[in-house]
């Protein structure tokens, strides 16, 4: 019998997309003094909106109302106060949660079933549990005093969590912000805007101010801006580092991975071929600890890409909307542009290229699931983050020759670990310089749990009592 595929799509109707969208700054909607960009949906090129582009005195304003905020009210506020703040948001974000979540898909491309399932409850969860810690800073270990105002620039990949990430422990610990989400992916933050104002937060406490890498630029170098938080890539981390050197302000990056998914012949097989597709296709792969090299012990390595091949025919390539799609669309054009040249690289190096068989819909931006075999350590695919759908398989014979290749990369933010022993696990977890080592999982995230890097994955940590330090004096 053979059956045909009914999609199942999520209905739009709930999100109320506006034409146009102005900064969110002081508690209002303001229009900028600059031109205005679009936001489009990468799944379909449609144009969603028209977004107002900050320019420098447009963030000079938004830092002015944070800084006001910041004296006046927000600085002054006993944590317990701040508390209701936060819990208030956190539940909005709940209630909200399938608006949230199918917007996050149409403007960003990933599919339902992640923002509604990862996103969204992750997100709630970082205000809910930073909310916890506002007026118990004085158990922190980092001191209680607030900083004042915070510039933070995220990127296009989580563009709701990591807003979170970064929003939540800074107003916890009585900070303000200037917050700016990335040029391609603006609308659940101007949401979240809206969700500031249902809360009753007091104008100015949160200021989000839409634009691209310029905007960016004037946020971070802003005079009267006390701490940058950034995520996004190295190169432009290495370039912020630059740009603050010498000021005294504080400042936590954020950066790209490289990071090393390793399968011991011990492993559960079929779960280890779960862990591998999650580590790799879970958002396209536009994921910083995404586990895009699979270090595979060799005497395995036949069966599990045999089994990797057989799982990765089953996923569902697609509309974002349809709540059985596993891999969306890739963010931009710009993006699919880099993921491109770099597996044709790639296949010149001499890595053989397999692609699951997909039917890839006509408009929009899409990358089939790909992997690399053959794939050797001077490979550019073994060492650069390629930020999208594509695996390079290597593989290894011993435990120090997986410790050896797995650190072998200038990157240090993540590491899988396949086995069935748990002393194997300690082992390797010592021994990987990596900020987060999963064992036999995969991309698991907990507000609770610190998240950082090591080397040129940035530095700092965030979420967990970690995460309070870079907000608190
Ligand atoms: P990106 O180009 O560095 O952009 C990140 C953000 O910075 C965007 O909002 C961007 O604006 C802005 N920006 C660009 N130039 C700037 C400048 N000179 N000064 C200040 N801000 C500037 O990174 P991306 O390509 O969007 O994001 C992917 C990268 O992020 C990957 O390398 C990934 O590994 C990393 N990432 C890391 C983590 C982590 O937690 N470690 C998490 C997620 C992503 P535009 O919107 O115009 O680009
Ligand atoms: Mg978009």
């Amino acid at each position: 019998m053979v059956f045909e595929y009914a999609p199942a799509p999520e209905s739009r109707a709930i999100v109320d997309i506006k034409p146009s969208y102005g900064l969110f700054v002081n508690g209002e909607f303001v229009d900028a003094h600059g031109p205005s960009f679009k936001s489009i949906s990468p799944s379909t090129e449609e144009v969603l909106a028209e977004v107002a582009e900050a320019d420098e005195a447009d963030v000079d304003l938004a830092v002015k109302a944070a800084r006001r905020a910041h004296s006046r009210v927000w600085g002054q506020m006993p944590g317990r106060e701040r508390a209701k703040y936060l819990f208030r948001i956190a539940r909005i974000i709940q209630e909200r949660g399938r608006e949230l979540a199918v917007l996050e898909s149409i403007d960003n491309g990933k599919p339902i079933k992640e923002t509604r399932d990862v996103d969204v409850p992750i997100a709630a969860a970082h205000f809910f549990y930073y909310a916890g810690w506002a007026d118990k800073l004085e158990y922190s270990g980092h001191g209680t005093g607030s900083i004042g105002v915070a510039g933070q620039v995220i990127p296009w990949n989580f563009p709701l969590l990591m807003l979170s990430w970064k929003i939540a422990p800074a107003l916890a610990c009585g900070n303000t912000v200037v917050l700016k989400p990335a040029e391609t992916t603006p609308l659940t933050a101007l949401l979240f805007a809206e969700i500031c104002q249902q809360a009753d937060l007091p104008p100015g406490v949160v200021n989000i101010v839409t634009g691209a890498g310029e905007t960016g630029r004037a946020v971070v170098s802003h005079p009267d801006v006390d701490k940058v938080a950034f995520t996004g890539s190295t190169e432009v981390g290495k370039a912020i580092a630059r740009a603050v050197a010498g000021s005294d302000k504080r400042v936590t990056l954020e950066l790209g991975g490289k990071a090393a998914n390793i399968v011991f012949d011990d492993a559960p097989l079929d779960q280890a071929v779960e862990g591998i597709v999650n580590g790799i296709f879970f958002n396209q792969g536009h994921v910083c600890c995404a586990g895009s090299r699979l270090l595979v012990q060799e005497s395995v390595a036949d069966e599990v890409l045999a089994r990797l091949r057989r799982r990765m025919r089953t996923l569902r390539v697609g509309d974002p909307l349809d709540k059985n799609t596993d891999v969306g669309a890739i963010n931009s054009a710009e993006q699919l542009a880099k993921i491109r040249a770099l597996s044709e690289i790639g296949e010149q190096e001499g890595a053989e290229r397999w692609s699951a068989p997909c039917e890839l819909p006509d408009h929009g931006f899409w990358f089939p699931p790909t992997i690399f075999t053959g794939v050797t350590q001077a490979h550019r695919i073994a060492r650069e983050e390629i930020f999208g759908p594509v695996l390079s398989v290597l593989t290894f014979r011993t435990p120090s020759e997986a410790i050896e290749k797995a650190n072998n990369t200038p990157y240090g933010l993540s590491a899988g670990v396949w086995t069935e022993k748990g002393s194997r696990i300690l082992k390797m977890a010592n021994a990987l310089r990596a900020g987060v080592v999963w064992a036999n999982t995969f991309n698991k995230f907990d507000p609770s749990s610190p998240f950082g890097g090591y080397k040129e994955s940035g530095y700092g940590r965030e979420g967990g009592r970690h995460g309070l330090e870079a907000y608190l004096r």
